[in-house]
Parts: C-alpha cells; sequence; structure tokens
C-alpha cells in the first residue's frame, strides 16, 4: 500500500469516528491530522503547531489540541508522557515497542527486544504478576549532544 492510500485510509477511519459523534470535520482539524498522519514522528503539540502553521499561520494550539485528543479517542494515536515531563504523540503503533530518549536534545528512538520483553514477563509472573501494559523508557544522551558537549 502506498503512503498516501494508508494515510487516505487512516482519515477516512478518523472521519467515520467523528460522523458517528455527531462532529463536523473542519478544514484546519484537517490539515492537522493530515500533517500528522503524513509522519512517522514521535510530535509534540508544538512540532505539530509548527508544522501546520507552515500551511496555515492562522491555526492555534487549540484547534491541534482538540484534533490530538480526538486522535488518540478515536485510537489512531498514541500520547507518550515522559520522566522529563515532555510528551509526545504517535500513530497508534501496530508493534509493541520502546522508547529510548535523549535528555539533551529531546530526540526519540523506537526499540524492540525479544529478550527484554520476555524477561520482564518473567518477572511479572515470578511476582505472580501477568502484565496488562508496560512502559520502558531509557534515558540519556544521544551522540550528536555528546559531541557538542
Ligand atoms: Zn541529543
Ligand atoms: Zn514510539
Amino acid at each position: 500500500m502506498s503512503l498516501d492510500r494508508s494515510i487516505e485510509k487512516l482519515e477516512e477511519r478518523f472521519e467515520k469516528y467523528l460522523s458517528e459523534r455527531g462532529l463536523r470535520h473542519s478544514r484546519p482539524r484537517e490539515l492537522v491530522v493530515r500533517e500528522f498522519l503524513k509522519t512517522s514522528e514521535h510530535l509534540s503539540i508544538e512540532d505539530l503547531l509548527k508544522k501546520v502553521q507552515r500551511q496555515d499561520p492562522k491555526i492555534g494550539i487549540a484547534t491541534v489540541y482538540r484534533a490530538m485528543n480526538l486522535l488518540v479517542e478515536a485510537s489512531l494515536a498514541v500520547k507518550r508522557e515522559f520522566a522529563t515531563g515532555s510528551s509526545a504523540y504517535e500513530k497508534m503503533p501496530t508493534r509493541h515497542h520502546d522508547h529510548l530518549l535523549c535528555t539533551g536534545c529531546g530526540r526519540i528512538v523506537e526499540f524492540h527486544r525479544e529478550a527484554i520483553e520476555r524477561m520482564q514477563d518473567e518477572i511479572a509472573s515470578r511476582y505472580g504478576f501477568i502484565l496488562d501494559f508496560h512502559k520502558m523508557e531509557l534515558y540519556g544522551r544521544c551522540k550528536a549532544c555528546r559531541k557538542s558537549g
């Protein structure tokens, strides 16, 4: 499936979600949603605001917030809240992953390691737990930040 086609599919799902709730799609909201769905990055509200304002400087932060809340409710996006106090949105992942975060520049890297996943289940089960979910976040400084001191 081409990228455009897969974005269209997600947009259709979102429109369906809105119409089922009697909500109308507005043009500014459409812009926010498209801009978000186009990226595979983890975006903060401010990142996204910058992107949409390049196309329409009149779009305000409240519109971006509302659009993102709706995308989360519609299960098309997830909001990640990090220990640094920052938060970012990403598209609903098709596969579980964990995150590495740079405390210098805020860069976010995704990783998945089967051995870690397995160990977490083992630890949980040793204490009589069955995991619903987990959140594994590693914090440190990326190569670029270490170079710049
Ligand atoms: Zn960095
Ligand atoms: Zn992620």
